[in-house]
């Protein structure tokens, strides 16, 4: 699997007003999240959480089947000084902490299916790692993940995400050792995703650059975006689910609710006369 993430890297970005540290942390997280969705059929939704003891606190990022991705961190301002290779210092602000993946079906076809979860420690930090960890430890799959962004300066002064994107490999079970070896020569010498993506490569050109010499079929290809379910109604929807007492002093003495969505950062602003309508439905309701 492969993807350029670039356009949905920066939403992300100026969602979460994050530090570039951040950004960085983040758009890999939401990258390898839509590239582990995209090797699972009849997916409804995948989670992948990270929890941290770094200064980020913690990063959520969540896919569906169909190319969509939303996510957050808790500290978007969490920062730390380049790394030795000049790099944005991930690991610094990841810190120790689990990887935890959870895959949901089902309730599309309103069949609602016990969820798969599987977790590993973190072993790097630097998220691309853990993923290819991930996959070998809790699901069995040798694989190679190379995840990337990069943020540039303009002459101005101001930063933009110039290349984001990732690459997923996952040896099927009874590969041939010569493909292999093949694979893991060629996944060496592959150019960082963002050098690529810089100049003009499409995600069909990463899994070359990765693949080399192997030859490949490609099998479905699609859009990805930033994504997110939130919306006024289910706004409405959450605060009618709480209690008599809660609604009542958001009526009486805030005279209104505001509501933000962790996932994108979108605020709703429910307005009194809405909130008294809750509290008598509420309230007939019993
Ligand atoms: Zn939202």
């Amino acid at each position: 699997m492969a993807a350029v993430t670039t356009n949905l890297v920066a939403e992300a970005a100026a969602r979460h007003k994050t530090t570039h540290t951040v950004t960085a942390a983040l758009g890999r997280t939401l990258t390898g999240t839509l590239l582990l969705a995209a090797g699972v059929k009849e997916l409804d939704r995948l989670t992948v959480q990270i929890d941290c003891n770094g200064p980020i606190g913690g990063i959520t990022a969540e896919a569906n089947g169909r190319g969509q991705v939303r996510g957050y961190v808790r500290n978007p301002r969490a920062d730390a000084p380049l790394n030795a290779q000049g790099k944005f210092d991930v690991r610094a602000i990841v810190g120790e902490g689990t990887l935890y993946v959870t895959y949901e079906s089902g309730f599309e076809i309103g069949l609602y299916r016990e969820p798969y979860r599987g977790s590993v420690p973190l072993i790097s930090g630097e998220i691309a790692e853990d993923f290819a960890y991930y996959l070998s430890k809790s699901e069995q799959i040798p694989s190679a993940v190379m995840l990337g962004v990069l943020v540039r300066a303009r002459a101005n002064g101001d930063h933009f995400i110039e290349a984001a994107g990732g690459i997923m490999i996952q040896i099927m079970p009874g590969a041939d050792e010569q493909t292999v070896r093949a694979l893991e020569e060629s996944v060496k010498r592959t150019p960082q995703t963002t050098t690529l993506i810089r100049r003009g490569a499409r995600p069909a050109d990463l899994l070359q650059a990765a693949l080399g010499d192997l030859r490949f079929e490609l099998l479905e290809e699609r859009e990805v975006e930033f994504a997110c379910t939130c919306s006024h109604e289910r706004a409405l929807a959450l605060i009618s689910a709480m209690s008599l007492a809660e609604i009542r002093s958001m009526l009486e003495e805030d005279r209104g609710a505001v509501m933000t969505c962790h996932f994108c950062n979108t605020t709703y602003r429910v307005q009194e006369r809405e909130l008294a309508e809750i509290l008598q439905r509420a309230e007939k309701e019993g």
